[in-house]
């Protein structure tokens, strides 16, 4: 049987929409194969330029996350970038989830093929989430997206561990998000390529804007992230947006002094990696006899004591 999810895997990246969502499903399923599938693929991200830009967008739920995505496809489709979105939440717009409501958002792509949207439910994931998401994003990009946005709620370290999988880390806030300090605490601010303050309709955008600037300015890293205030509801900021996060890729491309170069060699260690763990710990609870197996779930045998070596 193997080498029989191949074909998939092939009509996906041919531009058959059909079969992308079929290996998309493949992929959050772990299906045996997947991993010939993608090995096949070729990735365009190391061959700049004309690569694909993968952008991250985080932070916390409400912020206006899926309304900038919606925004940003459209200033995307406008340059006739063709898009991939992939969207990490279970109460996501995309994911058909609790807020269906909202969909009505994303509709208006609906029937343009330029874009390809998508869901990930983090149920069930345990940490494989960045795997799954890491995988997909090759996808799209051997399948020739020009953007591809992975939307995620910053909540948790595994949601942070999504935007590893990203070129350039937005962060959405927004002024009812908590001030500058929770936001380091939360460790946003060492993953930010560029920050949004979203809802600058709202009162506390401006104040939120320049304490984060300086926040930015302290950290010393070596890009300043940018801080643009937007407001997604009503199309403000969202093209400086696009344009910031193309300035970020330049800068790691070209003036990053080998940025880029490392961020992609610690992107493919990090998937290897990735992989190893996921397979040896599957053979390792494979391996484990039965009654072990019981007696550790009730309580009986420490986890320590029998990952002793
Ligand atoms: P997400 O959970 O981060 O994806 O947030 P949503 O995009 O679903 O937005 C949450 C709510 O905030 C929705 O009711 C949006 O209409 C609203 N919203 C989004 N952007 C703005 C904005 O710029 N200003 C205001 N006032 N509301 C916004």
């Amino acid at each position: 049987m193997s080498g029989r999810l191949v074909p998939i895997f092939e009509a996906a990246v041919a531009g058959d929409r059909r079969m992308m969502a079929r290996a998309i499903s493949l992929i959050e399923a772990r299906v045996e194969g997947v991993l010939e599938g993608l090995e096949g693929l070729r990735a365009r991200r190391s061959d700049a330029p004309g690569a694909p830009q993968v952008i991250g967008i985080t932070g916390p739920p409400g912020a206006g996350k899926s309304t900038i995505v919606d925004r940003l496809v459209s200033v995307a489709r406008r340059d006739d970038r063709r898009v991939a979105v992939v969207a990490v939440d279970p109460s996501s717009p995309f994911s058909g989830g609790a807020i269906l409501g909202d969909r009505v958002r994303m509709d208006r792509h609906a029937g343009d093929l330029g874009v390809f949207i998508r869901s990930l439910s983090s149920r069930g994931h345990l940490g494989g989430l960045s795997r799954a998401t890491g995988q997909v994003v090759d996808l799209f990009d051997a399948a020739g997206f020009d953007l591809v946005v992975v939307e995620t709620v910053g909540v948790g370290q595994s949601e942070l561990a999504v935007c590893e999988v990203a070129d350039t880390a937005v962060v959405v806030l927004t002024p009812e998000s908590g001030d500058t300090v929770q936001t380091m605490k939360a460790g946003l601010l060492e993953i930010a390529d560029l920050f949004v303050v979203n809802k600058a309709d709202r009162p506390g955008a401006d104040r939120l804007v320049r304490d984060l600037q300086l926040a930015v300015e302290l950290d010393q890293a070596r890009w300043a992230a940018p801080v643009l205030p937007a407001s997604a509801l009503e199309g403000r900021g969202v093209a400086e947006v696009v344009e910031a996060a193309a300035a970020h890729l330049r800068w790691c491309r070209v003036d990053g002094r080998g940025t880029w170069d490392e961020r992609r060699a610690r992107g493919r260690v990090h998937t290897w990696l990735d992989l190893v763990g996921a397979s040896a710990r599957a053979d390792a609870l494979a391996a484990l006899p039965a009654d072990t197996l019981d007696d550790l779930r009730a309580g009986r045998i420490s986890p320590y004591g029998l990952a002793r070596p």
